[in-house]
């Protein structure tokens, strides 16, 4: 009763088979017509070793580094044919999507990934942002146009929050009697959010997920990846930037080079607190946790010169992760060192929550509108195995790009914020629980702690420097 989306043609290789691997894997049992025999993960770990072995998937036991990648994958491509499912941590997205194009395989990654000791041996806080890491992959689709499509970060988030923000910029056309015909090209979304007056956009986020049992001392405990999570947790802070503000932190800087999208902070994105809204909680703080689409949507939907922009969003991540995570973090940052051991809490022990995740477009006629998908893990379960639903957010787009890339395979490199969003959606929506638009008439500068003074711009409610909790 699944649709099938098409057929691929030669090895589907599964690089990573941890949270998303797993629960990637079933949908494209259900959703694809392959040849089973030629399915293959590459992971490092025995955690999954016997889950494959009982299927009879095949295991190639080893960590992909700079120094094997080329001999593993081209030895499992040796047709020129498949398709790559990226799904590791400590992996160079940028070669491996390289070495694909090379040999004529179809790509999808969830996050530009660099390869193992990245995140935490550079010294140069300007190079450990995702600013830098996004601009290898887009300087190489400049360097070398067109070819075998390679999906860059097409997770929830980096991935459909991108085509969340479409469809929330032509549900406030059509609220506020502009013409609601979505736009054929980049030009066009950039020029609709314009005419909106949208001046920014949250993905906003909260994790309602949770387990009986209370938090282990000394237990990082998450709804995906744990690893993951801490290296993007101390990263820079960092967001796309905005024509509409007029402040900044005195800790930000900007790029030299690139698409001058962003700026990031000295400080690392989960110490650092917004002020955001969701529909479950109302207003909360959120992490200002460095994200892939806060750059490619403020530099998507740019108008004008990127080093003079005309209009620009600006647009982060302000994310309440589950509150074991946020006790997890506590912890860490309170205590100057990572937990050794790590959990992430599998549908099977989630007793109650949701994972609300979404955009929320503000600054316009109608204040802000929150447009996302508001899955349930109960409702997970029910949808497809071996997930909560974090993961099935995750999971979900994945599946997605798969079946775009599939259909359009020579696409080049392109980010989600490129692709056919209606599409993406449309394979998409049912995994997503209900998918939902809430306008609020709140603001940053409401519900604040009225006893202490706030360096904070009364006039213009929507500035940052509102946002930006202290
Ligand atoms: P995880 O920690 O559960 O699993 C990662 C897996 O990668 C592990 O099984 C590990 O053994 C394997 N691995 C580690 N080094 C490897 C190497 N050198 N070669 C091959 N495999 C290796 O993580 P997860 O929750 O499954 O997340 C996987 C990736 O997806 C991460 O990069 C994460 O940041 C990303 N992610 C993206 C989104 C999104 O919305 N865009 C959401 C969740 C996760």
């Amino acid at each position: 009763t699944y649709p099938v989306y098409g057929h691929i043609d030669g090895p589907i290789v599964m690089i990573g088979f941890g949270s998303i691997g797993r629960g990637t894997l079933p949908l494209i049992e259900r959703h694809f017509d392959y040849d089973a025999k030629q399915f293959c993960v590459i992971d490092p770990s025995d955690a999954g070793a016997t889950f494959l072995k009982q299927r009879g998937i095949r295991h190639e036991q080893v960590a992909l580094t700079a120094e094997n990648y080329r001999a593993v994958l081209g030895g499992l491509f040796a047709g020129g044919k498949g398709f790559c499912v990226n799904l590791s941590v400590d992996t160079s997205s940028l070669d491996i999507m390289k070495f694909c194009r090379e040999l004529g395989v179809l790509y999808i990654d969830t996050v530009v990934e660099p390869w193992a000791g990245f995140y935490f041996d550079t010294t140069e806080n300007a190079e450990r942002t995702n600013y830098a890491l996004r601009q290898t992959v887009r300087d190489e689709k400049a360097a070398n146009p067109g070819g075998t499509t390679a999906v860059s970060c097409c997770g929830a988030n980096p991935g459909m929050v991108s085509w969340f923000v479409k469809e929330a910029l032509l549900e406030l056309a059509k609220d506020t009697g502009t013409d609601p015909t979505a736009p054929q090209d980049r030009a066009g979304w950039a020029g609709l959010m314009q005419n909106l007056g949208v001046k920014g956009v949250h993905i906003a986020e909260r994790d309602t997920q949770a387990r009986r049992t209370p938090r282990p001392r000394d237990v990082f405990v998450n709804t995906w990846s744990v690893e993951g999570f801490i290296a993007e947790g101390f990263q820079p802070a960092e967001l796309g930037w905005g024509t509409h503000e007029t402040w900044m932190p005195e800790t930000a800087h900007r790029h030299d080079v690139g698409c001058q999208a962003g700026i990031w902070f000295e400080r690392p994105g989960a110490i650092t607190r917004v002020h955001t809204w969701c529909p479950t909680p109302g207003p909360q703080f959120g992490y200002l946790v460095t994200h892939n689409e806060a750059i490619s949507i403020s530099d998507y939907y740019t108008v004008g010169a990127p080093d003079a922009p005309a209009y620009r969003p600006t647009c982060h991540y302000a994310y309440h992760p589950c509150d074991d995570a946020v006790l997890s973090l506590h912890e860490m940052f309170g205590s100057g060192r990572q937990q050794q051991v790590h959990h992430i809490l599998t549908e099977d022990e989630i007793v109650e929550g949701i994972d609300e995740l979404g955009v929320l477009l503000y600054g316009h006629a109608k204040n802000a509108l929150w447009y996302g998908s508001r899955l349930s893990n109960a409702e997970a379960r029910d949808l497809a195995p071996y997930q909560n639903a974090t993961g099935l957010q995750v999971t979900s787009a994945v599946l997605a790009g798969m079946v775009w890339a599939i259909e359009n395979p020579t696409a080049g490199i392109v980010e989600t914020d490129e692709m056919d969003h209606a599409r993406c959606l449309e394979v998409q929506r049912p995994y997503l629980g209900p998918v939902e638009a809430h306008y609020t008439d709140w603001t940053p500068l409401q519900d604040r702690w009225e006893h202490f003074p706030e360096d904070i711009d009364e006039n213009d409610p929507w500035q940052f420097r509102n946002v930006l909790a202290t």
